[in-house]
C-alpha cells in the first residue's frame, strides 16, 4: 500500500487501490456469530478515506444516502486525523452509524464517482470506525434535552425507525414513551439481523444512552393488547406508529401444512435469541445441524438464513430465486449513480451455499407429516405485448430438492393488521401499509397519530428507517409546537 502523503491532493484515487476492512476466514467465523471484521489499523482508513476527490457534487451524500451523511466532510476530516471532529459531524445526520456502518448495503459507495470506471471509497468502513472510535475515546455521551416542553409522545415499535425519532423528539425536549412488544428492543435489528452481521451489545450500548438521556422503553408491551389505544389517546399528545412491515409472504402449495416448514424470521429470531442465552424446548427448536436446508427467495433474509444453517451444521444449503440471475455488473437499466442491479455475493453465500435463479416451487412432498423434498421447475420471464414481464414454466424441467427444512423469506406485505390497526381505525394504502402524507413518513388520517419506517414505505432497509425516523421527529415537534 502507498505511504499516506502529506496533505490530500485528491488524486489519492491513482495512487491508492480500495482495500475494504477483510472479515475472518469462513472456517473460523462458522464456529461463532461473533463479527466477521478483522482488525485494521487507523492508518489504513485514513489512506482509504484520503481516496476522496471531494467531488463539487457529492453524489454520495445527495444522491445515494437516504440520511445525506456528510460523507466528503468527514472523510477529510479522518485523513487528517480529526477523528473526533468527524464523529460530531457523522452524528449530525445519523442517529445510529455504528448499526449503518456494518448493515448497510451503502448506497452511497455506488454513487460515489470513483464508481465511474474505478473503485468507490470504502465509506461504510470509515463510518464504523469512526464511531467506534467515538465510544472508544468517550466522545459519545447522552446527550439530554435542557428543558422539557410538558408534551407526551408514545412511539410504537423500537426498531430503528422508532429508536430514531424518539431519541430525536427526546432530545426536543418532549417526553417519549417506546412501547416495545418484544422481550428487548431493537426491532429486526435485534431478532431478525444475525448477530455475525450485528453483535447485540452495539444496540444495548446505543439504548443506554436513550434512556440515560430519558427516553422511557416499555418491553413486553403489546399496544392494542396490553395497552389499549385510548388510553394512548387520553396520556399522550401524540403518537408514533412504527410498527415496521412483519406480515410476511407465504406459499400455497401441496405440502405447504407439512412439518419442517418456517418462515425465515421466526427461525432468525429464535436463533438470535438462542445467541443470547435462550433456551428452547426440544419441540420448538429449529436447528439445521445436520440436515439439509431449502430457503425460499433470492434476497438478503434469505442469505442470512443460508449463514446461520451453516453455523448450525446443516450438511447442505441451497437457496432459490424465482426472479432471473442479476448480470455480474451493473447494467444499462441502472446506470450510475444509481444502485445497480447486479449479483450481490454476501458473505453468508460465501460459507457454503448452492444457488438457482428462475426456480419456481410447485409441491412439497413427505412422509409421516414431515417434509422430504420439493418439487421445482425452471422458468423463463418473456416479456408481453405490454412491456411486462410473464413468468412461463419451461417444459419438462422439473426436479426435486432434497429438504429437511424449508425457510420461506419472500419478504413481507404489509403491517400487521392486528387489534392496535383496528382500534385506530386509519386508513391504509393500496399495499396494506399505514398511509400517511408523505412516503415513508407523516400523519396518518387519524388526528395527531403519525407513522413511519416499514410500517408506512413497506419493508426497506435500516438507513431509510432512520432517514424517516429523523424527519418524522420534525414533523410531530412542527405539530406539538403549533
Ligand atoms: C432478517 C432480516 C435481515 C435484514 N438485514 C438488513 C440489513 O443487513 N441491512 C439493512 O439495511 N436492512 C436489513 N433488514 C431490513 C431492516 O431490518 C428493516 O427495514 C428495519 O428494521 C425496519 O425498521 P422499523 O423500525 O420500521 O421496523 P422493525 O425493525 O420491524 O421494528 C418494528 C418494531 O415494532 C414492534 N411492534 C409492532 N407492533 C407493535 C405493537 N402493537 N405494540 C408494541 N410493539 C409493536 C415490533 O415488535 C418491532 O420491534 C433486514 C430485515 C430482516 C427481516
Amino acid at each position: 500500500m502507498a505511504k499516506k502523503k502529506e496533505k490530500p491532493n485528491y488524486r489519492n484515487f491513482k495512487l491508492i487501490k480500495r482495500i475494504p476492512i477483510q472479515y475472518r476466514t469462513v472456517e473460523e467465523r462458522l464456529h461463532d456469530y461473533k463479527d466477521l471484521h478483522v482488525n485494521y489499523t487507523d492508518e489504513d482508513i485514513q489512506l482509504q478515506a484520503s481516496r476522496c476527490q471531494d467531488c463539487g457534487i457529492p453524489f454520495c451524500h445527495g444522491y445515494g444516502c437516504p440520511v445525506s451523511n456528510l460523507i466528503p466532510d468527514w472523510n477529510d476530516l479522518v485523513y487528517k486525523g480529526k477523528w473526533e471532529e468527524a464523529c460530531r459531524l457523522l452524528h449530525s445526520t445519523n442517529n445510529f452509524p455504528e448499526v449503518t456502518g456494518r448493515v448497510c448495503p451503502a448506497p452511497c459507495e455506488e454513487s460515489c464517482t470513483l464508481n465511474v470506471g474505478l473503485e468507490s471509497v470504502t465509506i461504510r468502513d470509515i463510518e464504523m470506525t469512526i464511531v467506534e472510535k467515538g465510544f472508544t475515546n468517550g466522545w459519545i455521551i447522552s446527550n439530554p434535552p435542557l428543558e422539557r416542553t410538558g408534551k407526551k409522545v408514545a412511539i410504537i415499535g423500537s426498531g430503528p425507525a422508532g429508536l430514531a425519532a424518539a431519541q430525536q423528539l427526546n432530545r426536543m425536549g418532549h417526553s417519549v414513551t417506546l412501547f416495545e412488544k418484544a422481550p428487548k428492543a431493537g426491532g429486526f435489528l435485534r431478532y431478525g439481523i444475525p448477530d455475525y452481521k450485528l453483535e447485540k451489545w452495539v444496540l444495548d450500548r446505543r439504548i443506554k444512552q436513550m434512556t440515560d438521556e430519558g427516553v422511557v422503553i416499555k418491553t413486553n408491551t403489546y399496544v392494542g393488547k396490553d395497552i389499549t389505544v385510548d388510553a394512548l389517546h387520553k396520556d399522550f399528545d401524540a403518537i408514533v406508529l412504527a410498527c415496521g412491515a412483519r406480515e410476511a409472504r407465504d406459499i400455497q402449495i401441496t405440502g405447504r401444512e407439512l412439518s419442517g416448514i418456517y418462515q425465515a424470521v421466526d427461525y432468525l429470531t429464535q436463533s438470535n435469541e438462542r445467541v443470547d442465552g435462550i433456551s428452547f424446548d426440544k419441540s420448538a427448536l429449529i436447528d439445521a445441524k445436520g440436515k439439509s436446508v431449502l430457503v425460499i427467495g433470492g434476497g438478503d433474509t434469505g442469505a442470512d438464513c443460508v449463514g446461520t444453517s451453516r453455523r448450525q451444521g446443516a450438511t447442505s444449503v441451497t437457496q432459490i430465486e424465482i426472479l432471473p440471475k442479476p448480470p455480474e455488473k451493473r447494467s444499462e437499466e441502472t446506470p450510475w449513480p444509481q444502485y445497480a442491479k447486479k449479483l450481490r455475493t454476501s458473505t453468508s453465500h460465501d460459507e457454503g451455499c448452492e444457488r438457482k435463479w428462475c426456480i419456481t416451487t410447485k409441491k412439497i412432498e413427505g412422509t409421516n407429516g414431515k417434509i422430504e423434498k420439493v418439487l421445482a421447475a425452471e422458468v423463463e420471464w418473456v416479456k408481453n405485448e405490454k412491456g411486462n414481464w410473464d413468468m412461463k414454466e419451461v417444459a419438462g424441467s422439473e426436479f426435486e430438492i432434497k429438504a429437511d427444512l424449508i425457510f420461506l423469506a419472500m419478504g413481507f406485505v404489509h403491517p400487521v393488521h392486528d387489534q392496535l390497526v383496528k382500534e385506530l381505525g386509519i386508513d391504509l394504502d393500496p399495499r396494506g401499509n399505514f398511509k400517511t402524507n408523505n412516503f415513508g413518513y407523516g400523519a396518518t388520517s387519524v388526528n395527531k397519530v403519525f407513522s413511519v419506517g416499514d410500517c408506512a414505505r413497506g419493508a426497506s432497509l435500516v438507513v431509510w428507517a432512520i432517514a424517516n425516523g429523523r424527519a418524522v421527529a420534525d414533523m410531530v415537534n412542527e405539530y406539538l409546537l403549533k
